[in-house]
């Protein structure tokens, strides 16, 4: 039987994760309480504002965040796209803010600088094959670090977005950093920075459907061969150094 897709509907961009799903021709659900999550078989945490989500944490009557962690417990796959991905970090760089805290990663919040930073760029993902995918950036989390059994899927060059246009108002970390990290997954855990629901391509949501359906299976890999795709010739991402901070 064809799996259903919960899609956290409590804030963020719902409707496109819901139409991306369904192009793929598997059913989607929106999800607001915890007594629903017992009809899917994966759950997507869209983008939004991480900040709003971690609020609710606190405020909300309802077990949904209960269920949640009970469902990446029981080994149910969860996509965290942008947001999704700073409320399923283990942590938030200079933040304590309410989080599910499930996957070994370390995110840095708006680290292309504000809204108007917003950008498109192409990327190299090995596992969603040869063509490169168009990433759109929209005020997205990098992930600084992730631990040993994290499975690093993509990389953006430390410049990309920002160089030449937030001089001065962003640290110089070019000692520190190749690349960061925009997406990753960690067993039942896949997250993103940028918005693959905002694009026709639906290799992403493919994957991960995959991997609700136990096609995708893990390979734990340095990311040392994932490279940003536009800087392949110039730059050699350095899994070290990323790991060092
Ligand atoms: N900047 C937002 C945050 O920190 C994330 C933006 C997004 O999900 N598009 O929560």
């Amino acid at each position: 039987m064809a799996s259903t897709i919960g899609v956290l509907s409590l804030q963020g961009d719902v409707a496109e994760h819901c139409r991306s799903i369904e192009a793929l021709g598997r059913r989607a659900i929106q999800i607001r309480y915890a007594r629903q999550m017992d009809s899917v078989d994966g759950l997507i945490i869209p983008g939004g504002e991480s900040t709003t989500i971690a609020k609710l944490t606190a405020d909300n009557t309802d077990a949904i965040f209960d269920r949640i962690r009970e469902f990446i417990d029981a080994g149910k796959p969860i996509y965290g796209t942008c947001m999704g991905s700073i409320f399923l970090a283990k942590e938030i760089e200079g933040s304590t803010q309410g989080r599910l805290a499930a996957m070994d990663i370390k995110v840095r919040r708006n680290a292309f600088g504000p809204q108007r930073f917003s950008f498109e760029t192409t990327l190299n993902i090995p596992a969603l094959g040869e063509e490169p995918f168009d990433a759109i950036f929209i005020r997205g989390p990098v992930i600084l670090s992730a631990g040993e059994g994290v499975d690093v899927m993509a990389r953006v060059d430390a410049n990309i977005g920002r160089l030449g246009k937030t001089a001065g108002s962003l640290p110089d970390e070019s000692a520190l950093y190749d690349s960061y990290i925009v997406m990753a997954r960690q067993n039942n855990l896949l997250v993103s920075s940028f918005h693959p629901e905002l694009t026709d391509d639906l290799r992403v949501h493919n994957f991960f459907l995959q991997m609700v359906e136990g096609e995708a299976p893990s390979g734990v890999s340095s990311g040392a061969n994932v490279v940003a795709h536009q800087n392949q010739q110039r730059h050699t991402a350095n899994p070290m150094a990323l790991s060092a901070v």
